[in-house]
């Protein structure tokens, strides 16, 4: 043992602390000796055989472990070169077989004899080193990413794993901070959540990130402050999601066709039923299956059988948008939920869409399919609210539809949904009935009041269905009107009409003109009611003259300047428009006045009712009116003969009604013309 050295620096204070102080000679033969001045605290060491130590001749320490024996000779050597301070951390093997690590440095200095003598200090770090070890072991084999930055974001420490999971390598770490590691959104509210000292508590988000055009990862990130220093831990969650994924694939698809199944739409419903009472919409579950199963069940391979069932799928979700729903629900059948719906009736383009989308045969596998499919619907809530029920519903209103008929739609009929369930079930005969040319004019005369002369003939919608119902058109022209279907529908009366009173005409049946009725929405699309004219007139070859166009009050007075003008634009064209339904509206009589009209018709609702004292005032004021405005004026509904008679005292011109003739077909009308003068002639005494 080695006297101890006061001349070592700050001798006191070492050997109070956990360092061993030496010193190394290297004589001027080049051979090293260690000196231990101090006896150190063995508590803090641990290390008792130094001051037996021995060298080689280079100067190393026989205990240093052979794999740092030649670090450690070098920095001897290095130090005594250029005469600097040698840096030496290293590992010892005790002669019990342990492991210490020792770090530390040592000033050179030459003596006066030529030795140089180096005092030093050496650190006994294997506690902490044993501890950076285990630690790095954790933090290796943890899956977890770790990151610990400073509020700035530097990163300060980051764990191997977070490598991988973000796909960065550590040096493109090492270049960023938190900030730029996360997606934008994330980032913003880690910052706020920073300046707000706000990650006291654990905060975790999920989020996926897209790298490198690779599928997406999904990690877990859980942000928390501990001490100074923030850290985010990030776990890739990306197996759990897609298993998920997987396993809500199974729960939501049809095994064979891999269509969604009923699973899913009941989900589905659940919430939007709960959407639907809040922004109070409706929601429409459409049934909709083919037309007919023969084709697809004479398919003997269910693999084709199942390739059918998706193309179907495919056609149907092909007519929808973002908030419709669509699910297979039983073999050949399926369901579709359309959402958000603020009116029942805004179903029917897409329903009408998806019946046209069978247009076209389905190929599978080279072979053909033309199948057509039939639509049943029902509302909810109106109808319910549980979907069991609702789709029974729909496929109530689906086995409604007839087994001839195909490329259907029927909507069902509770109490509630009536007038829904009319509407769109007329619009869609209604479009099949003037395909199929059920839509015909029937005809009315107008009467002159003192000759008994035919004066007018007045054209009237008629709709007689295949099963032999004829419906009035105060049923099916609004609806028409609404659906835009009313220029088809005019088309119709107008060229039978035109085509009519044309051969009348040439006959040398009568010579007076056919009025149509034009709905007020035709008057505002001046161009295309001039081109449905121009058509029937061309095509009929009747005189312009002989056509009278009848618009009614109300419609004239919604707009009345663009009534004003096209009235004188058919004016111009030789044609004449009366006002229909006159007393109905509130036309004022300056607007009234500056009208080219031809006639005025009064409403037949005064006629019907001139017993009372009140109607007759109006008539006759109407009357004495529409004469100083030189219009004649026309009686709607002159049932009875009394009413004939006040009407012809008040000074009416011209009567329409029962009492004469009620609406004809063509070829009753044909006939009654024939035999009219006759017939005249013969009431003549009595009128
Ligand atoms: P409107 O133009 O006022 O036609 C007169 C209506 O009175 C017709 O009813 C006719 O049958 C009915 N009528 C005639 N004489 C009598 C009578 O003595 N007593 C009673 N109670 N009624 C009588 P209709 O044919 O049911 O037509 C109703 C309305 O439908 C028409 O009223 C017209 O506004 C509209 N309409 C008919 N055909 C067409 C058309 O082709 N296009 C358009 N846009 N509307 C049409
Ligand atoms: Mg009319
Ligand atoms: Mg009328």
């Amino acid at each position: 043992m080695t006297e101890e050295r006061m001349d070592f620096p700050y001798a006191e204070l070492i050997k109070s602390l956990p360092f061993i102080a030496f010193v190394r000679t290297k004589n001027t033969q080049g051979q090293y000796s260690y000196d231990f001045p101090f006896h150190q605290d063995k508590e803090h060491l641990d290390i008792s055989p130094f001051d037996q130590m021995t060298t080689d001749e280079s100067g190393c320490l026989d205990i240093v472990e052979w794999s740092d024996k030649e670090k450690f000779i070098q920095s001897i050597r290095d130090s005594e070169q250029n005469m600097t301070m040698s840096k030496e951390n290293f590992c010892v093997l005790l002669p019990s077989g342990e492991r210490r690590w020792l770090t530390g440095s040592a000033l050179p200095e030459k003596q006066e004899n030529g030795d140089i003598v180096w005092k030093g200090l050496w650190l006994d770090i294997t506690e902490e080193k044993r501890k950076n070890y285990f630690n790095s072991l954790v933090l290796e084999s943890v899956h977890e990413g770790i990151a610990a930055f400073d509020s700035q974001g530097n990163i300060l420490f980051f764990s191997p794993s977070l490598t991988s999971i973000l796909s960065y390598t550590a040096e493109e770490i090492n270049k960023k901070t938190i900030f730029s590691l996360l997606p934008s959104d994330i980032s913003e509210t880690l910052q706020q959540y920073m300046l707000l000292s706000a990650l006291k508590d654990k905060i975790s988000i999920e989020v996926s990130i897209e790298r490198n055009e690779s599928r997406p990862v999904f990690l877990e990130i859980d942000m928390f402050q501990k001490d100074f220093f923030f850290i985010c831990l990030f776990r890739d969650v990306t197996r759990y999601r897609e298993k998920e994924e997987q396993f809500r694939y199974l729960a939501y698809h049809d095994v064979n066709t891999g269509v969604k199944n009923y699973t899913y739409l009941d989900d589905v419903f659940s919430k939007s039923i709960n959407q639907a009472k809040i922004s109070q919409t409706q929601i429409a579950v459409l049934s909709v299956t083919p037309d007919s199963m023969g084709q697809v069940d004479a398919v003997s391979d269910p693999v084709i059988r199942a390739h059918i069932m998706a193309s179907i799928a495919n056609r149907i979700s092909s007519c929808l948008s973002g908030q419709d729903y669509l699910a297979q629900t039983g073999y050949c059948h399926f369901t579709v939920l359309v959402t958000g719906l603020e009116f029942a009736l805004g179903v029917e383009k897409k329903v009408e869409s998806i019946l046209h989308s069978f247009d076209k045969p389905i190929y599978v596998n080279e072979l053909e399919f033309d199948l057509t499919v039939s639509i049943g619907i029902c509302f909810s809530p109106q109808d319910g609210e549980i979907l069991p029920d609702l789709i029974a519903k729909s496929d109530m209103a689906l086995n409604q539809i007839r087994c001839d008929e195909k490329s259907s739609m029927r909507v069902y009929n509770s109490d509630l949904a009536i007038s829904t369930a009319i509407s769109m079930n007329m619009r869609r005969d209604l479009k099949k009935a003037i395909e199929n040319n059920e839509i015909s004019a029937f005809f009315q005369p107008q009467v002159d009041i003192k000759t008994g002369h035919i004066v007018g003939l007045e054209a009237l919608a008629r709709w007689h269905t295949s099963d032999g119902i004829l419906i009035p058109p105060s049923e099916f022209i609004p609806e028409a009107e609404e659906c835009g279907m009313i220029d088809a529908l005019t088309e119709i009366i107008l060229d039978q009409a035109c085509k009519w009173n044309q051969k009348w005409h040439s006959m040398g049946l009568c010579r007076v003109p056919v009025s149509v009725n034009i709905s007020g929405r035709q008057f505002h699309n001046e161009s295309q009611l001039l081109c449905l004219i121009d058509k029937a007139l061309e095509e009929s070859d009747l005189p312009p003259y002989l056509l009278e166009l009848e618009l009614t009050e109300s419609s004239a007075m919604l707009d009345p300047d663009n009534a004003r003008k096209v009235i004188q634009t058919l004016l111009d064209n030789n044609i004449r428009c009366a006002l229909d339904d006159f007393g109905t509206g509130y036309s004022s009589l300056s607007v009234l006045s500056s009208f080219p009209l031809k006639k005025l018709k009064i409403d037949r609702s005064f006629v019907l009712s001139l017993n009372e004292k009140k109607n007759v005032e109006i008539v006759r004021a109407t009357i004495v009116m529409a004469h100083a405005l030189n219009l004649p004026v026309l009686a709607e509904g002159v049932e009875n003969r009394r009413n004939f008679e006040v009407l012809k005292n008040l000074g009416c011109d011209i009567i329409q009604g029962y009492l004469f003739s009620r609406p004809l077909s063509a070829e009753q009308m044909e006939l009654m013309l024939m035999r009219w003068d006759a017939d005249i002639a013969a009431m003549g005494e009595s009128l």
